[in-house]
């Protein structure tokens, strides 16, 4: 069984649904589809809870039928039988009844915020599981709400996912296609909850992993992952192979074809990741998987909304313990560093929740000295196999940077990554300068 993701654009027209149908069925395979929500509905509908929580009732209403009226549209192309526009119009009313009724929900807290944002999976789902009737496909619909469940620490529960659909399956055993929502989970409370922007990468993988797909597949509207981010670098190409752990990196760092999770649960059940393009399926893609072929610098990607933190020791030299010390501090604060770089008697990091900030340099401030912290920072992240010519990447990658101040440097601490920390107004430039100078083309 294969798990195939499509996500926000790849169901973001009626005639695109029309074509996922084709593609899902075409193999004959047995196959669960994880779907995202339309695209740019999701914005759509955190606006509406941002004029919610400030009050503002005429403005979400306002909000609510203009994207109640995309949906109207939507339906009138996607189904080709008065029968199936009929259950079409009955799906979208009921989940925009429910929309409207949390208008007169007041105080308007994070409980009903997530509840809307949920909407976008649930609306795309079940019109599409609709359409898959009118077509006469042998296919259900898998409620994600049921199976998917995140901890008090936000993380997944994988043996829960695990248990619960392979039961689900077993009850199903007649049909070919499941389709369900990706992104949207529950929390300890039972409340409707969501694995963060982008988290139906994370539900594909994580569904992948419970049942021990034989391939995820992450369809989106990019021939798969390209060597630098196309959004700000003309000349990328996409890259064929990547192993599980370069792909992991790419996407915690910046590479936004993949939730930054993604990878975790398919490398731990070893279930090969191959990404598609929706709008070019018969284009190679990229493949994930545990091997890959020998190339030196595979792609680059940067992360934003870096904080870089300067600690100096108040002890003098040969002081030990105080690692330790300082890493706890993050720790209690579940606050995860990115980047280090240590010398003598001082250590930088770099956390991108900074939440916590001020408590955390609070309790630094007890037993070490503190420069005033760098915000609007950028982690940019090299990721390759560097065995193969250890000497000379790391003198391209400085040539490459001639003209852009470094502030951070990290190399050696895994043989596939080299991360750097630059300015923010800065990334641009970096980005299409390393670009140049370490790939040929
Ligand atoms: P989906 O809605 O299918 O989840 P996303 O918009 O989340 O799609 O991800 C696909 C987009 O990621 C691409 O359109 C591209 O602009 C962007 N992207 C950023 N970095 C990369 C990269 N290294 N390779 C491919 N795409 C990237
Ligand atoms: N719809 C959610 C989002 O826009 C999840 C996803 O598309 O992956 O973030
Ligand atoms: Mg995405």
């Amino acid at each position: 069984m294969q798990v195939w993701k499509f996500g926000g654009t790849s169901v973001g027209k009626p005639e695109r649904m029309h074509s996922i149908r084709n593609l899902i069925t075409e193999d004959g395979g047995r196959k669960i589809v994880v779907l995202s929500a339309l695209s740019g509905t999701t914005n759509s509908l955190i606006s509406i809870g941002e004029s919610l929580k400030a009050n503002n009732d005429a403005e979400a209403i306002e909000k609510i039928d203009a994207l109640y009226a995309h949906y109207e549209t939507f339906i009138k192309e996607l189904y080709k039988t008065q029968e199936g526009y009929t259950k079409g119009k009955t799906i979208i009313d009921n989940e925009f009844n429910f929309i409207r009724s949390l208008v007169n929900i007041k105080p308007f807290t994070l409980k009903q915020e997530k509840e809307i944002v949920a909407e976008g999976e649930l609306l795309s789902t079940q019109m599409f599981e609709a359409y898959l009737q009118e077509e006469g496909v042998s296919s259900a619909l898998l409620p994600a709400l049921d199976f998917m469940l995140i901890d008090a620490d936000n993380e997944p529960v994988l043996s829960f996912t695990e248990e619960k659909l392979t039961a689900m399956l077993s009850q199903l055993s007649d049909k070919q296609i499941f389709i369900t929502q990706g992104f949207i989970c529950r929390n300890p409370r039972g409340e409707v909850d969501n694995l963060k922007r982008g988290g139906s990468d994370y539900t594909a993988s994580l569904v992948g992993g419970a049942i021990r797909a034989e391939e995820i597949q992450i369809w989106t509207d990019i021939d798969g992952m390209h060597n630098n981010d196309p959004r700000i670098v003309k000349r990328t190409f996409p890259v064929r192979e990547l192993t599980f752990e370069e792909a992991a990196e790419l996407a915690y760092f910046g590479a936004k074809i993949l939730h930054p999770s993604t990878i975790t649960p398919a490398k731990m059940r070893g279930v090969p990741v191959r990404l598609k393009n929706t709008m070019e399926p018969n284009a190679y893609g990229t493949l994930i998987a545990d091997k890959t072929t020998d190339s030196e610098i595979k792609a680059i990607a940067a992360k934003d909304g870096i904080t870089a933190i300067y600690i100096h020791s108040t002890r003098m030299l040969n002081a030990y313990g105080f690692m330790r010390k300082v890493f706890e501090v993050f720790e209690n604060f579940k606050t995860p560093v990115d980047m280090i770089t240590t010398s003598e008697v001082s250590i930088a990091v770099t956390i991108d929740n900074a939440e916590n900030l001020d408590k955390i340099t609070a309790v630094l401030g007890q037993f070490a000295e503190l420069e005033e912290h760098d915000r609007n920072q950028s982690i940019i992240c090299i990721v390759g196999n560097f065995m193969a010519d250890k000497a000379g990447i790391a003198l391209k990658v400085m040539e490459a940077m001639r003209d852009i101040p470094i502030r951070m440097i990290a190399y050696g601490a895994s043989e596939h990554n080299i991360s750097l920390l630059v300015d923010t107004k800065d990334k641009n430039n970096a980005l299409n300068a390393l670009n140049e100078g370490l790939f040929t083309f």
